[in-house]
Order: structure tokens, then sequence, then C-alpha cells
């Protein structure tokens, strides 16, 4: 086998099929087989199973509990990357994620409902608030104030609202992931900006590995004194891009510390996805759902008032669903901003079935 089916030939010679990871997953537990025999299956007939290798979260919780630090996950990322390299990948509702595109799922909300950002941008600066497609669309109001907050310990900011692009990433589109980066590289130096400032976990991870400028999330950039002194009983969510490093979670928990934080049964480096990663939702909505609710019913049993996250993706999919305790961005909270996410949902419904609902899908089919 290939260099590029590492984790799968992993899988293959050395999963000791214990199981430990189908309990963790609900994906494994649907399946009902072991990654060893998954890989085996992949191996002898991927197209049969392109539908399970789309329906993976990419959450990495399996590589954190497996005792021989094998990686089911990595071998979907394989096996996603073979699907397209063969051209047979189950693309469907991906199209609207298609983030290096011109037109996408974010490109269409903001210009729809006005949200821009062009007064802030600047020609020339040594350091760019990069806040990511999710924040920068669904929680403009938030955006402006991190924007604002930051130009106050950052003389020289501009703002860049691009995509990270790990939906690529995640979707198995490597080499088009490859060309956005270079295209941001490109853009960056334009400005001649030496320091991207992130707020989202997925844009910083992704970023830092690639990208060859100094990349900041937002509570290193930020001093502590722009954060208002906040008390109560939270709970945290944490985010899958943080749950090797860990970064977030103990930044958000330490400018939370006048909180009493109750931790859910999963949580840090243990925590169950909220349901979005790996563009999951697409292929299996109702494995995304299980999630979601999976996650609302841990959140409920701490019995806190908040549930505080650090990706506004996180706080979307958690609130689509109604429940009991308040989901918010720590941002939100600590830097004093509310932000109507329970219109986020009826206002993406709407760019399909409202009066601009043609125009829209032509946008997203004229460019496939
Ligand atoms: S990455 Fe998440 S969804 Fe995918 S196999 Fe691992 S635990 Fe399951
Ligand atoms: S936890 Fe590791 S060794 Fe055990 S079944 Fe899963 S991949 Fe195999």
């Amino acid at each position: 086998m290939v260099e590029e089916f590492l984790a799968t030939k992993e899988m293959l010679d050395r999963c000791s099929e214990c199981l430990i990871c189908i309990q963790e997953c609900q994906l494994l537990t649907k399946l009902g087989k072991s990654p060893r025999e998954i890989a085996e299956n992949l191996s002898q007939n991927p197209q049969a199973y392109k539908n399970t290798v789309y329906s993976c979260l990419q959450c990495g919780l399996c590589n954190i509990v497996c005792p021989l630090s094998l990686s089911p996950k990595q071998m979907f990322l394989e096996w996603r990357r073979k699907l397209v390299k063969d051209g047979v990948a189950p693309f469907r509702n991906h199209s609207f994620s298609l983030t290096d595109k011109k037109w996408n799922i974010y490109t269409l909300y903001r210009d729809n409902y006005g949200i821009s950002y062009t007064d802030l941008e600047t020609s020339n600066c040594d350091t760019l608030f990069f806040p990511g497609c999710n924040m920068s669309t669904f929680a403009p109001k938030l955006t402006r104030t991190v924007f604002s907050q930051l130009k106050r310990v950052h003389e020289s900011l501009g703002i860049l609202v691009e995509c990270c692009q790990k939906p690529i990433l995640d979707l198995g589109l490597q080499e088009r992931f490859e060309k956005a980066i270079e295209k941001l590289k490109e853009r960056i130096a334009k400005q001649g900006a030496k320091r991207l400032i992130t707020a989202c976990p997925n844009c910083y991870y992704t970023l830092k590995k690639c990208l060859g400028v100094e990349v900041l999330s937002i509570y290193d950039a930020l001093p502590e004194a722009a954060f208002k002194k906040i008390a109560g009983v939270i709970s945290i969510h944490d985010s899958c891009p943080d749950r090797e490093e860990g970064f977030f979670g103990r930044k958000v928990r330490s400018i939370l510390s006048g909180c009493q934080i109750i931790e859910m049964k999963h949580s840090k480096e243990n925590a169950i996805c909220c349901g979005a990663g790996g563009l999951a939702s697409a292929v299996d909505p109702d494995l995304a759902l299980t999630y979601v609710k999976m996650r609302l019913e841990e959140a409920k049993a701490t019995q806190a008032e908040y549930l505080v996250t650090y990706c506004v993706a996180c706080v979307n999919m958690l609130t689509a669903v109604p429940s009991e305790i308040k989901i918010i961005h720590a941002l939100n909270l600590l830097l004093d901003v509310e932000e109507d996410y329970s219109q986020v949902q009826p206002n993406l419904q709407r760019l399909f079935t409202g009066a601009r609902a043609k125009e829209n899908i032509q946008k997203i089919i004229s460019q496939l």
C-alpha cells in the first residue's frame, strides 16, 4: 500500500479490535464494525463505502481513546482523498461548502443580508484580524466589536474576511486546499502583514501549520483587561480542532475562572463533536443530529446556566435544536455583545426559499 494510506496500513497491521473507539463514536457504533474491518472493506471496494467515508465527523475522539494511537479519523480522510482523486466522491449538498469558490453558503449569506466589512479594510498593515467564515457571517456585531478592541492594542490593523479552507481540507480536496492557501498567502503578502489574529480554533490550527506568518489567537492578542469579569455557573463545550493542543480550552477556562465551571461528562480532549464536523451532516444529517442531542443532554445534566463555546459553528449547531440551557460564544459573554443566533437557521433557509432563491441557487450551480 502506498505512503498516502499510512493510517489505513497501520489499522490493518495493528488494530487489536479492542472496540474502545466504537464505544465513543456514533458512526462506528452504527456501522457495527471494527476499524480494522472497515480498513479491509475500504481497501477491497472503496466505492461501496463512500457514504461511510463522508459520514465521519473528523472529530478525532477516536485518536484520543485508541490505546495504540491509531487513527480512524485519518484513515477516513485518506479515503476521502482517494475518492476525490478517482472522481467518485459523493458530493451532493457539499456544493454550498466549497469555500474556495466565489459563492458558498457564507458569501451568499453576507451578500443577501448586507453584511460587509469593507469600511474596516486597509491596503497596508502589520496585523490582520481574520474572523473566519462563521464569525464574519453569523456574528457581525461580535466581529466589529472584536476588531475595535484589537484596534486599541494593534495600531496597524486591517481585516481579512476569508476562509481558512478547513472545509476543503476536510472534504479531501487536498490540491484545491493548497492552491487556495497560496492565494491567501499572496493576499497577506500584498498587504504587508506579518501577523494574523484568528478568533476561531479551526482557522488558528489550520493556518498555523501552513501560512508562514505568525498566527495568534484572539485570547492572546487581547489583554485580559479587555474582558468583562463574569460570575455564574457555566459549562464549556470544547471544539474538536482544540482536542490535541487544548490551547483555546485552557485560555477560555482561565479567563472565565471567576465562574463556577461544571464540566460535562465528555470535555477537553474527550469532548464530543457538536455535529458540524467533517461536513458529515451533508451525507448523514440524522447522525449529525444525534451528536447535537447528545451534547445538549450532557450540558443539561450539568444544570449550568450557560453552555459556553469558543466556535461560532458550534454555537449555530447547538442552537439548531431547542434546549433549556443558554448557548453562548465566549466572546459574546466576555466582550458583552448580544448576538441573535436564533435567526441564523431561518435566514439560511430563506436563502433557498425566499425571493432571491433562484438567483442564489444559480450562483452556486454556475460555478460547479
Ligand atoms: S473522527 Fe469522530 S466520527 Fe470519525 S471515526 Fe473518529 S470518533 Fe468517529
Ligand atoms: S481503539 Fe484502536 S485498537 Fe481499539 S478497535 Fe479502535 S482503532 Fe482498533
